[in-house]
């Protein structure tokens, strides 16, 4: 069997369990539900071993992006679960009068979730979370270039959960090229832009709709009036958690001219207090997936002025915290997503001037700003485009289930977390019950002036 039909088998079984309807059972999906949180609390050691294998996370890092996060999208999941189920109900015109309105949540069918690597674990078990609490069958492809910890989830799940209605296919470009080429009812991908588009290509072929999380430059901007060593703490914790491998960390930072030497200090001050002294040598930095990445950051450094950092241990595959001051618009370190330790800090006249410097480039995945004052506040929002905000903190909007997660323009479409990823792999179906008891006679032929009358009174 080729490997093209080997999926599409594996798709059709899929495909059979959904149709027998076991997955729409509230209580399938309750049980599984609990399944995947027994995977997960049981299996804490070897998967923060696989993370550390990976990335060389610290078990607190794995622990608060990637374990306990799913943890609690899990209970949070389970808690709302039945109600999230019940048909919505809406109101009704008084021309359809008497009659009910609801949304009907259905499941979609079978889906494909695409991961990423940088928090590998959490990327595909999240929005996994959210297809199976739906009622969806999934195929889950973890990315290859976190090897251990695809490896570990193609070993956990068949463990854990029904197989006839998951299952993990591990692979490539090669296999993910093959998996896409199927009808899906859904594709989720998390990923970079180049590969978004090809997935919405493939999706294209058969109207398949796609969630994508792609990334992009996310800017911090730092006002003169916020309390500065706070900013600088949770700025170097949003920046260097994962080495700066989040999607959402602050891409580069922009100050006010005369803040610059303020704001250097308190970060220099937060990264000895959280590194150390040599970063590189601290057990709760990480490192770079791969030389190939590594090599992409080097060369995002070459002819720059290097601030702060800088070092590089191509043993163990890690940079330390690097800082750039006003680094070239057009260098590659500004043009292209930096997705590791380095900072571009950026000096601007006002916070105008920064305004105008993020709606001049694409619409980042978030936005960060530092201030008390309120009216500038209000100005960042009115005045940008971003899929996430944060104000006076960093990536803290992960934190809350309540708030959907998803980008904007190039840094994609659709949104997951709580009732967010319920409905991205729902179809809410429109339903409307009507009455036998009242039947108006204007609807019908055939039609007279009152009646006209009658319908451009009521429509
Ligand atoms: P990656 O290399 O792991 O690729 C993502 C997935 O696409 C993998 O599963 C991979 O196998 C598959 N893939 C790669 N090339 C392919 C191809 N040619 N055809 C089909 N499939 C292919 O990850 P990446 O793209 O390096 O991820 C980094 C990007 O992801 C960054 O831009 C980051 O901002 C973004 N990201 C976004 C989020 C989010 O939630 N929005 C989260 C993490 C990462």
């Amino acid at each position: 069997m080729s490997m093209q039909e080997h999926y599409s088998a594996l798709l059709e079984s899929l495909n059979t369990t959904f149709r027998s309807g076991k997955t729409r059972a509230l209580s399938w999906r309750k049980a599984q539900l609990n399944a995947l949180a027994a995977l997960v609390e049981e299996n804490q050691q070897q998967i923060a071993e696989a993370l550390e294998k990976d990335l060389g996370k610290c078990q607190a890092e794995s622990y608060t992006s990637e374990i306990g996060f799913l943890l609690g999208d899990i209970r949070h999941t389970l808690k709302h679960l039945s109600g999230w189920s019940k048909p919505r109900k809406v109101s009704t015109p008084v021309v359809a009068w008497p009659g009910k309105s609801f949304r009907y949540p259905e499941p979609l069918g079978t889906v494909l979730i695409i991961g990423a690597w940088n928090y590998p674990f959490q990327l595909v078990l999240a929005p996994y979370i959210a297809a199976l609490a739906a009622g969806n069958c999934a195929v889950l492809k973890p990315s290859e270039l976190a090897a251990n910890t695809s490896a570990m989830l193609a070993e956990l799940i068949p463990k854990y959960l029904d197989g006839d209605a998951v299952c993990v296919v591990e692979g490539a470009k090669e296999e993910t090229t093959a998996l896409l080429a199927l009808q899906w009812d859904h594709i989720f991908y998390t990923g970079g832009e180049a590969v978004g588009k090809v997935v919405m290509s493939a999706a294209a072929k058969h109207l398949t709709p796609v969630t994508l999380e792609l990334g992009g430059k996310s800017p911090c901007l730092v006002d003169s009036r916020t309390h500065l060593a706070v900013s600088a703490r949770r700025i170097v914790w949003g920046k260097w958690m994962n080495a700066g491998q989040t999607c959402i960390a602050p891409d580069y930072v922009l100050v006010e001219k005369g803040l610059l030497p303020a704001f250097m200090e308190a970060i220099t001050e937060e990264l000895r207090k959280q590194y150390g002294d040599n970063p590189l040598q601290s057990d709760d930095y990480g490192n770079i997936i791969n030389p190939r990445h590594l090599a992409r950051l080097k060369s995002y450094l070459e002819g720059q002025d290097i601030a702060l950092g800088g070092e590089v241990d191509d043993i163990a595959n890690a940079m330390a915290p690097t800082i750039v001051v006003d680094p070239a618009k057009d260098s590659a370190l500004m043009q292209e997503e930096i997705f590791g330790p380095i900072l571009p800090v950026i000096t601007v006249d006002s916070m105008d001037d920064a305004i105008a410097f993020i709606n001049d480039r694409p619409k980042p995945l978030a936005l960060y700003l530092f201030t008390d004052d309120k009216h500038l506040e209000d100005r960042v929002l009115s005045s940008t485009s971003a899929g996430n905000v944060c104000i006076n903190d960093t990536m803290m909007f992960m934190a809350n289930p309540e708030l959907p997660f998803g980008g904007v323009g190039n840094s994609g479409m659709g949104s997951y977390h709580g009732q967010a990823g319920f409905d991205t792999f729902s179809h809410l179906k429109t339903v409307m019950r009507r009455s036998f008891l009242f039947d108006a006679a204007f609807r019908y032929a055939p039609f007279s002036d009152l009646k006209l009358k009658i319908l451009k009174k009521f429509l």
